[in-house]
């Protein structure tokens, strides 16, 4: 791995290494590995990714989820390329795209009745919370351990509350997170101890998971597990948020929802909602849900919580989302995305088997997953323990990420893909014979 980055990578490493006096930390959005150094890219289409060297790669990080039609995926580039043509990427008023997109996400979602375009999943889900809490007129919000909601203060990844272990808690004062909660994964019997020690506080505004379990699916729910927290909220009148910034459009055009047929009250969208385009973010939910959303300019000051964004529901970013949503319907995009995974899953699980190694291979449709067997028995209780369990995994995962990349191929730092309509059964046996080769020098250890 190290002789392949050293001799055919250069142009990346002068590069990162510049920026390194420039930018903290030399890269600021690398989801792949930083081992021995982060890969410049120069060129992405469909299925493939081009480094400065001029390697390429297969690319199954797909820029973290968004393109389910593929990189770069021409139709809905020129489509875009008209609209700012029209009135340039941004105006500050009204446009038609910010209907389309809402209109169109109804009619794949009919829950998502209304919906508020906003900046990044992570605003989205500042928009959701507050929104819960606004209309609840309750105080604590529950997460699920493991999941991550973006990194505002929170719902931050990783936090542990209350306790004195906190990962990733720096420069978020202990306040932020008081009135947060943190249930265990696939743990129902928490869920509802915790909902029950909520009523002392102020009651429980929200409880937000991830449909398809904590860090989209790295550690699966059982089928009837979102039925059952919808059963909860229900009960103890606490709003349902689904967090399908990865899931929305690409676990089917209806979304996890869909998937499960389980309606949560808000919905929090990123990623696919502007087909890879900036500025993917949004709420979404039952019109009675979404009441606390104003104009912003209704003159209700007071009725409604703020939200906002000099570039929020801009027509660029709602013009993709809308051209890459119609798109997906029209070739079925989400359906041939999750035939490649489950393509590539089984195979990469008959590889492990081939050479014994300790790893397993799952897949949610076109979310694969290629984890250290250990994962799944990661123990949320101990967060000690699990801190440094996962470090090493980090690490281990990450180092297969770039063994992989040696070999042609792009992951999420080593352990998840994301696969797109472009990934033909060519590109996937290609992919799997070069995992072969990754596999084949691993063996024994
Ligand atoms: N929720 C989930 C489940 C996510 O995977 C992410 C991003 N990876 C976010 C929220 C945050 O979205 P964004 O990066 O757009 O802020």
């Amino acid at each position: 791995t190290l002789n392949y980055f050293e001799t055919k990578c250069r142009a990346s490493k002068e590069i990162t290494e510049r920026a390194k006096k420039r930018i903290p930390g030399g890269v600021q959005h690398n989801l792949a590995f930083n081992y021995p150094f982060p890969l410049a890219v120069d060129k992405a289409e469909g299925a493939y990714l081009t480094d400065r060297d001029g390697n390429v790669y297969i690319d199954f990080l797909q820029a973290g989820g968004p393109t389910i039609l593929g990189s770069n995926y021409a139709p809905v580039n020129e489509a875009v390329a008209e609209v700012i043509k029209a009135s340039g990427p941004v105006t500050g008023l009204f446009h038609e795209y910010e209907l389309k997109l809402a209109e169109i996400i109804n009619q794949y979602m009919p829950h998502i009745e209304m919906y508020r375009s906003l900046g990044s999943g992570t605003e989205a889900v500042m928009a959701a919370v507050r929104a819960a809490r606004a209309s609840t007129g309750k105080k604590m919000v529950i997460k699920v351990g493991g999941a991550y909601h973006g990194w505002s203060d929170t719902v931050v990844y990783g936090l542990r509350v209350p306790g004195s272990f906190r990962m990733n808690a720096k420069g978020i004062p202990f306040g932020a997170t008081g009135r947060t909660r943190e249930s265990f994964p696939h743990d129902l019997g928490t869920l509802k101890r915790k909902l029950i020690e909520n009523r002392l506080r102020g009651g429980t505004a929200a409880v937000i998971v991830e449909p398809l379990g904590p860090e989209s699916g790295t550690r699966p729910v059982p089928k009837d597990f979102n039925a059952q927290v919808r059963k909860l909220c229900d009960e103890f009148g606490s709003m349902l948020i689904f967090d399908e910034v990865v899931t929305g459009f690409r676990t089917g055009l209806g979304g996890a929802a869909g998937y499960f047929g389980v309606t949560p009250d808000l919905t929090v969208f990123g990623k696919a909602v502007s087909g890879g385009y900036p500025m993917a973010g949004g709420v979404g939910g039952s019109a009675k849900a979404m009441a606390v959303f104003g104009s912003g300019l209704d003159g209700k000051n007071g009725a409604h919580i703020q939200v906002g964004g000099t570039l929020s529901a801009n027509p660029l970013s709602c013009a993709a989302g809308y051209f890459a949503i119609k798109e997906m319907a029209r070739t079925n995009a989400p359906v041939i995305a999750g035939r490649a995974g489950d393509r590539l899953t089984r195979g990469l699980q008959k590889l492990i088997d081939k050479y014994g190694l300790p790893y397993v291979a799952y897949n949610q449709g076109s979310i694969v997953h290629l984890e250290s067997s250990g994962v799944l028995m990661l123990d949320m209780r101990n967060p000690v323990k699990l801190f440094k369990e996962n470090k090493g995994r980090k690490k281990l995962m990450e180092q297969m990420g770039a063994a992989y990349a040696a070999h042609g191929i792009i992951t999420l730092a080593g352990s998840r893909m994301y696969t797109s309509m472009a990934d033909t059964d060519e590109v996937i046996d290609d992919a799997l014979s070069r995992f072969d080769q990754v596999f084949a020098q691993v063996e024994g250890v």
